[in-house]
């Protein structure tokens, strides 16, 4: 899935970088951990993953619902497996993620009112639903808008 994955944790997990003008030991580079598994290019929904460790990002769910600003090409219709905002079918189907590790920090978890909205609170939803359910979300980096061309989406047949 392109993602850099660990033999300890799979691939859930943040990648951060640190400044720092000491000379540290480092480890040697990641080393291929794939081996003969092709589940996530079978898995993915939009054929995003063309070839082994290359994902064409113009056909991948999470660029067309979070990152695009243009309309989602009418050619995804029906394959977007009702992705709303992102996707990670390609990480929850690969074999490492069996031992990755559920977080322990609250400000991870999702809004409470989230949990309990049905398909119309979806369909209907507001500007003022939107900033209040997803405050201090990455959500809302495809903001209202994004997300109700997003739901619109899955939602139309023409
Ligand atoms: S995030 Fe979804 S659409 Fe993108 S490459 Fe992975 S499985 Fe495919
Ligand atoms: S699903 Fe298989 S091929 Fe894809 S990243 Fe994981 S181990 Fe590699």
């Amino acid at each position: 899935h392109s993602n850099l994955l660990t033999q300890q944790v799979g691939s859930f997990y943040f990648i951060a970088e640190l400044i720092v003008d000491l000379e540290l030991e480092y480890d040697t580079p990641v080393t291929d951990h794939c081996g003969s598994c092709t589940a996530c290019i079978d898995a993915c929904p939009t054929q995003a993953i063309i070839q082994p460790y290359v994902v064409d990002g113009s056909k991948c769910i999470s660029y067309l619902t979070i990152e695009l600003r243009d309309e989602i090409p009418a050619s995804f219709r029906g394959k977007m497996d009702d992705w709303a905002f992102g996707c990670d079918v390609c990480q929850d189907v690969c074999p490492w993620n069996r031992f990755s590790k559920p977080h322990s920090e609250p400000l991870f978890n999702p809004h409470p009112d989230l949990l309990g909205m049905s398909k119309k609170d979806w369909e209907e939803i507001t500007e003022e639903v939107f900033q209040k359910v997803f405050k201090g979300s990455a959500v809302k980096r495809t903001k209202f808008k994004g997300l109700k061309r997003n739901i619109s989406f899955l939602n139309s047949s023409d």
